[in-house]
């Protein structure tokens, strides 16, 4: 309830900030922090650049190295399931390519992320509400790649090309993607094992390929009030974007030089989006990328938008942290 008020005061977009602790090798080779977390609890964090000045900057929430999954979850679920009233919800996770946007999407099987812990508390609240509400839940996983899409549920061969439509109510879709129904967390799970093999297919290095592409998971919720006979159809989108790092211009060539464009591409368009939105202006630049097409009907309007900025601790990132931290601070 608190929730909803404050958030109506201050708009849909919200911006949660996380630092991922250093890791093994980053100790091994003697990096320091740089990030300053003295006030973080007021969402505020520094950071130490060189010649000892800090730049200072302010989330809705900051999380420190030491703040786990629970922690994260416990201020993201009530926008997560927000969609089970009706709401259209985008929750995506940015920053370099190493600092933790998988971990807090999808998290491991010890540390389950927001992914999984949405999905747990829609199917709990569900059943909660079953005497006053039918709802139904599927899910669909794309992966836009080079500005394609590609659907990871589907099965045989897929040459298809997808495109997005949009409905006559408005809505947009994209039609022949799969759309698995689920009912418990378990066929979830399966589920979503299903989209990462069909990630892995075809790259030899998946863990490249992964930091080069934006993984989709699409729920889409039909809820229909067994009283009044009223029907809602509401969307929420958990997103991992491709890594924002910027690559050395000697390093991109070919093939890298595209995927280097076209990450650059959308991220700035979803930026643009974010900005725009934030700014009221009346027009949205939707159509600018696959990424921010595909998002349109939870992004704007009186949907809600959460985005995580994902950063590094570490001294040798500063430069890409300041540029995540800039890009965050231009969409809130
Ligand atoms: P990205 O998806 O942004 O490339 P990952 O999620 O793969 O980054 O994270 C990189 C590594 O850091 C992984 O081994 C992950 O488990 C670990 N990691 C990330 N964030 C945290 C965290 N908050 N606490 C502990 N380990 C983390
Ligand atoms: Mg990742």
């Amino acid at each position: 309830k608190l929730f909803n008020e404050v958030q109506e005061a201050k708009g849909n977009i919200r911006v949660f900030c996380r630092c991922r602790p250093l890791n093994k090798v980053e100790i091994s080779a003697g990096c320091s922090t740089v990030v300053d977390f003295d006030a973080a609890k007021d969402g505020c964090l520094g950071i130490l650049t060189s010649g000892s000045t800090k730049k200072s900057f302010r989330f809705d929430r900051v999380y420190t190295p030491k703040d786990d999954q629970v922690d994260v979850f416990a201020d993201a679920s009530s926008m997560a399931i927000s969609v089970l009233d009706g709401y259209n919800v985008c929750i995506f996770a940015y920053g370099q390519t190493g600092t933790g946007k998988t971990f807090t999407m999808e998290g491991t099987e010890k540390n389950r992320g927001v992914n999984y812990r949405t999905l747990e508390l829609l199917f709990k609240i569900s059943k909660e509400r079953s005497e006053t509400f039918a709802y139904d839940i599927s899910v669909s996983v794309f992966e836009v790649y080079n500005e394609q899409i590609r659907d990871l549920l589907a099965t045989g061969p897929t040459s298809k090309r997808l495109e997005i439509k949009q409905a006559s109510e408005g809505s947009h879709h994209v039609p022949g993607v799969v759309e698995a129904k689920v009912d418990t967390i378990s066929e979830v799970w399966n589920v979503m094992q299903a989209g990462s093999n069909a990630r892995a297919v075809g790259s030899n290095n998946i863990n490249e390929h992964s930091s080069r592409s934006h993984c989709m998971l699409c729920i889409m919720v039909r809820a229909k009030n067994l009283m009044s006979g009223e029907c809602t159809k509401s969307k929420l989108w958990l997103v991992d974007l491709a890594g924002s790092e910027r690559l050395a211009r000697t390093d991109v060539q070919g093939e890298r030089l595209k995927e280097a464009q076209n990450i650059n591409r959308s991220l700035s368009a979803l930026g643009d989006v974010i900005s725009a939105l934030a700014a009221k202006s009346s027009h949205i630049p939707y159509r600018n990328s696959k990424l921010t097409h595909l998002l349109q009907d939870s992004l704007g309007g009186d949907s809600k938008t959460l985005m995580f900025v994902q950063i590094s601790p570490s001294d040798q990132d500063v430069s890409e942290t300041l540029s995540s931290l800039n890009f965050a601070t231009r969409v809130r």
